[in-house]
């Protein structure tokens, strides 16, 4: 009876978290499952008060104190301001190997306030928003980190889990300091996370390396109708630049790209500007990026030469490709299967096609495939992300968790109404699970293991570490502080009490 009644409560928890009945044949996983779904209201709520903070890179103070907290409740010894940014957590509980690293992000994106509605209604005009749901990737980190050492406390497995709290994710590259402070070193797998619209991973690599620069052009003032020939434009020399590079894109490789914005362009028409400023993104794949990056830098030089101005370059941020270990993410995929997809409900679905059709994309409701991506046969370019130098000093794989609603795209309001309801909880707590498996795999499997660690050792003979930053570059963390400091006393009254 007592065993009844212990598989009925078990299963009221499973139906309690929304998720789909699975069958495990692993009794840690079993454990790790039960645990997750008994504490399922307790995370989800971590989730949505970070949700109400909406941080931007760097100033992501109360966020990353909300995940510190929970680390420490749950047994880890927690280091919160490592590699020189406040905002920065490693998380460590056991010793020796094999390590794991699970990571976790939690700045937001600006002006993407938005309420938990299906249509378009913010908390606060032109606050910032949870729009890349990072709110739910650092939770979901965490909790697969809890529920990985919970399970090896109960089975006295051996080895160490780590949690990575790493700031700045959107804008700042916060990893890259953390990479070249070592404190990747020595893991054996590392356990990514992001929030999306399906249940995936992929291996190989992906993504573009990615060199950000700010470059400001210095001339000489004069009246620009009296007597221009006195002046030395700054504009001209940003303007040559642009020109020389569009004349290069016929000559560099297909998958590079190169794109750029005047942030400073003078002041008045009728005087010569003697200071304007460019940003510009200079992508490709790890093995030509540097080579473009050179001929990016002569078309800057172009511009100074041609027109007399003086030139000044500054790195903003770089990363690598991502470089997914093929053998993790299939051990990942197993258990993307064996967790399954959250059951939607039909108010749930109600809600994603309402927000669908109030973006003007295709009613097609919430994630329903389980995927696992293998490298493209060519690649052609794409974004970048600072996960690209973690994948280069340990073994890497991202999960992609359904918590978002399909075809929306991101960096918008639906992203952000869907991060703060149940239906993040639900791939939230499916992800961790997922991750936490994952982590067990690692740890019990020494075959796999050893697979993972050679596939490693033959990749990075190929893509060995070398930081695309200069030695003494620092992370920017004021870039906005001031706008945070300006919407935090008017954000305050919405904050989201943890439950
Ligand atoms: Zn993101």
């Amino acid at each position: 009876m007592r065993k009844i009644k212990a598989t009925l409560a078990g299963l009221l928890m499973i139906l309690l978290a929304g998720l789909a009945t699975y069958a495990i044949d692993n009794e840690i996983k079993q454990g790790a499952a039960h645990f997750l779904d008994e504490h399922a209201e307790e995370f989800a709520s971590i989730s949505d008060t970070i949700w109400s903070y909406a941080e931007l890179g760097f100033q992501e103070f109360k966020s990353s104190e909300a995940l510190a907290k929970i680390l420490k409740i749950y047994g880890f010894d927690v280091k919160l301001g490592v590699a020189g940014m406040p905002t920065a957590i490693v998380a460590s509980w056991g010793s020796g190997h094999p390590a794991i690293g699970f990571l976790g992000e939690y700045d937001a994106l600006h002006e993407l306030s938005q309420k938990p509605l299906s249509h378009k209604e913010p908390v606060l005009e032109g606050a910032p928003g949870h729009g890349c749901g990072h709110n739910i990737l650092g939770v979901t980190g965490v909790l697969g980190a809890i529920a990985l050492k919970n399970a090896m406390e109960k089975h006295g497995l051996k080895g160490t889990v780590k949690f990575f709290g790493c700031p700045a994710e959107e804008a700042g590259s916060g990893k890259i300091f953390m990479v070249a402070g070592g404190l990747f070193d020595g893991l054996d797998a590392v356990l990514d996370n992001h929030p999306g619209s399906s249940l995936s991973t992929s291996y190989g690599t992906n993504s573009s390396a990615l060199i950000s620069v700010k470059v400001t052009y210095s001339g000489k003032t004069s009246h620009a109708g009296g007597a221009p020939w006195l002046g030395i434009s700054a504009l001209d020399a940003a303007n040559i630049m642009g020109t020389a590079v569009e004349y290069l894109r016929e000559h560099i490789h297909y998958s590079a790209r190169i794109h750029y914005v005047i942030l400073e362009g003078g002041g008045w028409a009728n005087v010569v500007p003697d200071k304007v400023v460019v940003q510009a993104m200079v992508r490709g794949s790890d093995d030509r990026l540097l080579n473009t990056y050179q001929k990016f830098l002569n078309c800057v030089k172009a511009g100074a030469i041609a027109t007399g101005c003086t030139y000044k370059v500054e790195i903003l941020e770089a990363s690598h490709q991502i470089h997914a270990n093929e053998a993790l993410a299939r051990l990942l995929y197993e258990n993307m299967k064996t967790v399954g997809l959250p059951e939607w409900t039909n108010e749930e679905q109600q809600f994603a096609k309402e927000i669908q059709k109030n973006v003007g994309s295709d009613p097609i409701g919430l994630p329903d495939e389980i995927k696992l991506t293998p490298p493209p046969a060519v690649f052609t370019g794409g974004g970048s992300s600072d996960t690209g130098d973690v994948s280069v000093v340990a073994p890497f794989v991202s999960l992609t968790t359904p918590c978002n609603v399909k075809g929306i795209g991101g960096h918008n309001w639906g992203i952000v109404a869907t991060g703060g309801t149940g239906i993040a909880h639900k791939g939230l707590i499916a992800g961790a699970k997922i991750l936490a498996f994952t982590g067990v795999d690692v740890l019990t499997m020494p075959e796999e293991l050893e697979k993972i660690r050679a596939e490693f050792g033959k990749m990075i003979l190929r893509y060995p570490y070398v930081s695309y930053v200069p030695e003494d570059f620092k992370p920017v963390l004021d870039m906005f502080k001031e706008e945070m400091a300006r919407w935090r006393p008017l954000m305050e009254p919405y904050y989201i009490e943890q439950r």
